[in-house]
């Protein structure tokens, strides 16, 4: 079965890397029938905050991206990776190092100036047990001298290392508390992980990681490292770019399913779709076709995505992620008749809205109410002689039915008898239906106010 895992350090918000990478494993997970673990990697005490993980939960949680089990902390582990290093130790795998910090850099500075590796050749690696002093010592892994460590990256392909570049690393502090290095295998070995998929920042590490592995005697699980997320200039994501947060996005009015669509196909591809649905996305996705160079965030693109999203979420679920957007974004929220009318207004919203910002002006008129207030472009439209039209066509109204057809019918036989073109009267109608230039048709907001309210609008603003 296949187990992925999503493993943040909790210092800061989710950002849009971090989306990307829980959604990779997210669907990989999802779709082979397997697991996605959450753990969240809080051994820096200094830079992690317990603010940073619920400001994770709740970017992965406003994304979709739901893990199995329960969330893991990496700190509470941290006797079970201190046995693991113990155990190291037992089997001659690693060994107790009692240099001093001025031993270590007077190593370093003589390597330096033969022009040799500065890596660390403790003289503890061979020393017999028997002469150990009493004095504090780390815990060091013997890592391999010879030959190379070769990673069998998804991604990038086979990146060889040669073992001389490795060093006896610490795996156990003087304090006997684990380092982050052997935190991660023993987690990853411990909760199952079959795939580690993640940035590649991480690539080095891996090579040091597998070290633990072959030391425990532990299956290795398949890598993928995936290139980091580039900004439209082609320099790494920055503050600079905008935000970065997942749920400065949600803030935006961006739906979480145009965002999963369009953090999918940042660095990775299925031919030439663009547009997806979850589904699709979960039967399609694989390490085979992660790109191997750095993606750019294209805001325009995920405009785009999450504007076809819009157009063919239901009724039910976009009203209620328009609920939650005003409500991320620190809006008012909507009272039962906005949001009825609104609800009723969604067909005639749909298919134009890039976001939910977007399509809330569109629904101006749905949630306005009387008396309506006008913006100056559509003032502009309430002049004495479109006054006096909207106080002809009121009382022809006032008898139609009210249905499109009957609108319709009523409205071009206005304009036939009158000798004006349906247009002139557009502006007008617009303006004291929603007090705004640029709506939806009409009919489409006649009918989704009713006749008592329509009527009422066309009666105010022809006074
Ligand atoms: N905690 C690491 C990070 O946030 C991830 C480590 C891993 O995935 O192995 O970058």
């Amino acid at each position: 079965q296949v187990v992925t895992r999503f493993a943040p350090s909790p210092t800061g918000y989710l950002h849009i890397g971090g989306a990307r990478t829980a959604l990779f494993n997210w669907l990989y997970a999802r779709g082979r029938g397997g697991k996605f673990l959450l753990r969240i990697e809080d051994t820096d005490r200094e830079r992690s905050t317990p603010e940073a993980t619920t400001a994770i939960l709740q970017g992965m949680n406003w994304l979709g991206l739901d893990h199995d089990g329960e969330v893991v902390s990496q700190f509470e582990g941290a006797k079970r990776h201190a046995e693991v290093a113990l155990q190291l130790l037992e089997e001659g795998k690693a060994y107790k190092c009692f240099a001093t910090q001025d031993e270590i850099a007077a190593f370093r500075d003589e390597a330096r100036a033969e022009g040799k590796s500065t890596h660390f050749r403790s003289p503890w690696r061979d020393a017999d047990a028997s002469t150990h002093p009493d004095a504090p010592f780390v815990i060091r892994i013997k890592a391999p001298r010879d030959g190379e460590t070769v990673i069998r990256d998804q991604v990038q392909g086979d990146v060889t290392i040669r073992n001389d570049q490795l060093d006896d690393m610490i795996l156990l502090r003087s304090d006997g508390t684990p380092v982050y290095m052997l935190a991660v295998v023993v987690d990853d070995h411990d909760m199952g992980v079959t795939h580690v998929i993640r940035g590649d920042d991480h690539l080095n590490n891996a090579a040091r990681q597998m070290m633990i592995y072959n030391a425990m005697g532990w299956d290795l699980p398949v890598y993928a490292h995936i290139p980091l997320i580039h900004g439209a200039d082609g320099k790494k994501l920055s503050k600079r770019h905008g935000a970065l947060g997942a749920q400065e996005y949600q803030a935006m009015g961006y739906p979480a399913a145009g965002m999963r669509n369009y953090l999918a196909r940042l660095g990775w591809s299925h031919g030439d779709d663009e547009f997806f649905t979850d589904v699709q996305a979960k039967e399609w996705f694989d390490l085979d076709s992660i790109g191997k160079s750095p993606a750019r965030f294209d805001t325009k693109k995920l405009e785009n995505i999450c504007g076809q999203h819009i157009a063919v979420s239901e009724d039910a679920a976009l009203l209620q992620e328009i609920v939650n957007y005003l409500d991320a974004a620190d809006q008012p929220a909507l009272s039962e008749p906005q949001t009825v009318l609104l609800r009723d207004a969604l067909y005639c919203l749909k298919d134009r809205a890039k976001t939910f910002p977007d399509l809330l002006e569109k629904a101006h008129f749905s949630i306005t109410s009387r008396p309506i207030d006008v913006e100056e472009k559509a003032a502009k439209h309430l002049d004495s002689v479109s006054r006096g039209i909207l106080n002809d066509l009121t009382p022809q109204l006032q008898n139609a039915s009210w249905s499109r057809e009957g609108l319709e019918a009523v409205t071009s036989s206005y304009c036939e008898a009158n000798e004006i073109k349906f247009g002139k009267m557009a502006g007008p109608l617009r303006a004291a239906l929603a007090g705004r230039a640029a709506t939806p048709s009409v009919f489409d907001m006649m009918l989704v106010l009713g006749r008592e309210e329509s009527l009422a609008r066309l009666t105010d603003a022809a006074k």
